[in-house]
């Protein structure tokens, strides 16, 4: 693959929701962070991403979870981020 495909695969990943701290995915428990987790797949070999771990995260918006993502294959690292929200 070349390296402008996977520099435009890597922006579509980070302007997609929880791409970055700025667009967190919105969950209502942290149960459903790794399914998400998984669903991502790596920009430059389109393997689905490894969750080392997920910690929390005091942002400026509220409790974040930063999951920190590993592909196997290249070991390009990523982060996806989620905001815990209290169901109503
Ligand atoms: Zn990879």
């Amino acid at each position: 693959m070349s390296e402008k495909l996977v520099r435009a695969r890597t922006a579509l990943l980070d302007s997609e929701p929880g791409g970055s701290e700025v667009r967190p995915i919105e969950v209502v428990t942290a149960a459903v962070i790794e399914p998400r987790a998984r669903g991502v797949r790596c920009p430059r070999c389109d393997e689905p991403f490894e969750l080392v771990e997920h910690t929390a995260h005091a942002g400026e918006s509220g409790r974040l979870r930063r999951a920190r993502l590993k592909c196997r294959s290249c070991g390009t690292e990523r982060s996806l981020w989620f905001r815990l929200s209290a169901p109503s």
